[in-house]
């Protein structure tokens, strides 16, 4: 019998893992990010494949990234970047008439998540989110050891009521997800207002505006002016999204000057590549055409997938943000791999709490074509015969 990696490791370790390793991080499943797309296109004997997985922008990036990769020179790899990103908190400063104090940059935005648990959380505390969206303030809250309360969304929304009632005086963080991911919903303007009000300052508030880019309605809420009212709010961004950056791995936060100065104790300096900082500032200098064009994308997607998926009389979320999702009549992983072998990849959702449901990142015309052929198809193949 061949030596299962695993079982050899921890059957023949002389490490005491239950003395060395804490008891939440025994207990913490690992996450086991995707296979690169060579090894899937093998695996599924297919010679493409179009990933609606991570909700990436296919646009992008912007034209003015274009310049900074072409030119980046091999003699400014052996220097070290900038460590706090120091112009690109500049152009973020003057973007959005803030200090360059207030932004601290992050290797993605995931890494600004875990500086700002470090900063505010010991034993005992908890932070409070919702149950189903971006794992990720519950993955690293859990992993260092606090609890993640986790309220159930309503209607797919965040739960204002029920999240100001999980308040307790160990309380230290609450993440809003704005618009969330993956239900797309957000919260407008009154009711981000009156939930701050209500948190009046007792804990931290984190406004995750990954995909604030993509809303266009009118009413949704501007963290960063809000900030200025309410002095514990911390809004999250990424270039991950729309700017389409993603492979760089770079986002940042904006909060408070003495909240910000509190949270740069805890984080990584360095973290950030020379080639990301300078990408970044690049996408900052687009004149927003970049953001009308891949709006426009996302409006021509919805604008195919959704009268489909409403003719197969599915359930759908098909709201704010560069995704969809939706309800299938059977398993999410069985649809997963009938469209892996026409060389699509989704995202299935069960793992998330969201059983049989899929997610679905909306990307430019060919190719949304194609899903809407591919998925059709496999509906009607697995629909009971009539008759
Ligand atoms: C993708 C995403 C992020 C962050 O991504 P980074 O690539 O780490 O910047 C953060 N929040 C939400 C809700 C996301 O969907």
């Amino acid at each position: 019998m061949a030596a299962d990696p695993i079982w050899w490791c921890s059957s023949m370790s002389l490490l005491d893992f239950n003395r060395l390793v804490p008891a939440h991080i025994q207990s913490f499943e690992v996450y086991v990010p995707s296979k690169p797309d060579t090894e899937f296109m093998r695996l599924y004997g297919v010679d493409h494949l179009y990933r609606l997985n991570n909700n990436e922008n296919a646009l992008g990036p912007p034209p003015e990234v274009f310049d900074i990769l072409q030119a980046f020179p091999p003699r400014a790899v052996p220097v070290y970047p900038n460590g706090d990103c120091f112009d690109l908190r500049n152009v973020l400063a003057e973007k959005f008439n803030k200090d360059p104090e207030q932004f601290l940059v992050g290797n993605g935005s995931c890494e600004v998540i875990a500086s700002v648990i470090k900063a505010f959380c010991q034993e005992g505390d908890n932070i409070i989110t919702a149950d189903k969206t971006f794992a990720v303030y519950e993955w690293v809250a859990q992993f260092s050891g606090f609890e993640a309360k986790l309220v159930p969304l309503k209607d797919h929304a965040f739960d204002l009521d029920a999240m100001i009632l999980a308040m307790d005086d160990r309380t230290k963080i609450l993440f809003v997800c704005n618009p969330n991911n993956p239900t797309g919903t957000y919260w407008n303007t009154t009711t981000m207002t009156d939930f701050l009000d209500r948190v009046d300052n007792r804990a931290l508030v984190v406004i995750d505006e990954a995909y604030c880019e993509y809303v266009e309605a009118p009413d949704f809420p501007d963290g960063l002016a809000l900030m200025e009212r309410y002095p514990n709010v911390i809004v999250f961004r990424t270039f991950s999204k729309m700017y389409a950056l993603a492979s760089l791995r770079i986002g940042y936060l904006c909060g408070a000057l003495d909240v910000v100065n509190m949270v740069r104790r805890t984080h990584v300096v360095y973290s950030v590549n020379t080639l990301a900082q300078r990408s970044a500032a690049a996408a900052l200098s687009n004149d927003g055409s970049f953001i009308r064009d891949t709006r426009k994308m996302v409006g021509d997607a919805k604008a195919l997938v959704c009268p489909l998926l409403e003719e197969l009389g599915l359930d759908f979320l098909c709201n704010q943000g560069n995704y969809l999702m939706v309800h299938l009549p059977f398993s999410d992983t069985l649809m997963y791999r009938k469209l892996m072998t026409k060389g699509i990849m989704v995202r299935t959702m069960t793992g998330f709490r969201f059983p049989n449901w899929i997610r679905v990142s909306l990307v430019q015309m060919p190719v949304m074509e194609e899903f809407c052929v591919a998925f059709q198809q496999i509906i009607q193949e697995m629909r009971p015969q009539r008759g």
